[in-house]
């Protein structure tokens, strides 16, 4: 992704997983009952932000973008399993914010009563100046997408530190997965990973670090991929 290389570094300010450049605000949230992550994204520039997979404790996400003066203009969606979209009818009710979902996945978005603005793989779109680009990664579900920005991949249920997302739900695929799993890992490896669940001994991860200690990356072919996940 050579748009991602060009850009500066992000420095951390604090010790967890706050952090702000002179253009961009990034937080991890960890919430609800299945250790599930939210991320406010934010352009300092533009002060524009968007929400991620808002569920849970959404009032948590609109006081964080409060005290850093930020419009929530955008909710991104990495999937519709509910534990993603469980906030979704609040965020968009207190925001009036646009939702972005993959095509495969806009029915169950709709059915929770708010419009959608339907992306495919390879789309971009802006969060303020900061330019967002949508990765289809099918597998866990049809429509999952990761999110790829600046260094910084939001990988939702397709890849978490040392695990992946399951396939047995309905519409889950074990060769999609491995075969999305395989185009994140030609992603340089010091793309930063945030994942959409805290299963990991870390909370987040980069793509070199999975390639060596997540054990479903370092699968060489789907047979070793399906004997360890099946
Ligand atoms: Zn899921």
């Amino acid at each position: 992704m050579p748009w991602a290389k060009e850009l500066p570094t992000i420095s951390f300010y604090t010790q967890d997983t706050a952090f702000a450049s002179d253009k961009m605000i990034f937080r991890q949230f960890r919430v609800g009952p299945m250790e599930n992550f939210n991320y406010v994204i934010g352009d300092e520039s533009t002060k524009e932000a968007a929400l991620v997979d808002p569920s849970w404790e959404v009032p948590k996400l609109l006081r964080f973008a409060e005290e850093n003066r930020l419009k929530v203009k955008k909710i991104l969606l990495t999937h519709t399993h509910p534990d993603h979209v469980q906030g979704l009818k609040e965020a968009v009710s207190k925001t009036g914010a646009a939702v972005y979902v993959h095509h495969e996945e806009s029915r169950a978005a709709k059915a929770l009563g708010v419009k959608v603005n339907e992306v495919d793989n390879g789309d971009e779109f802006s969060i303020g100046a900061l330019k967002v680009k949508v990765l289809h990664t099918p597998g866990h579900a049809p429509g999952a997408v990761c999110f790829l920005f600046r260094n910084k991949l939001i990988t939702g249920d397709t890849l978490f530190v040392e695990a992946v997302g399951r396939t047995d739900l309905p519409g889950g695929n074990t060769k999609h997965l491995f075969e999305s799993l395989q185009q994140l890992k030609k992603l340089d490896d010091s793309t930063e990973v945030y994942p959409g669940h805290d299963y990991g001994p870390k909370p987040h991860s980069t793509i070199g670090d999975e390639k060596k200690n997540n054990p479903y990356l370092r699968c060489k072919n789907l047979e070793e991929f399906q004997n360890i996940k099946d």
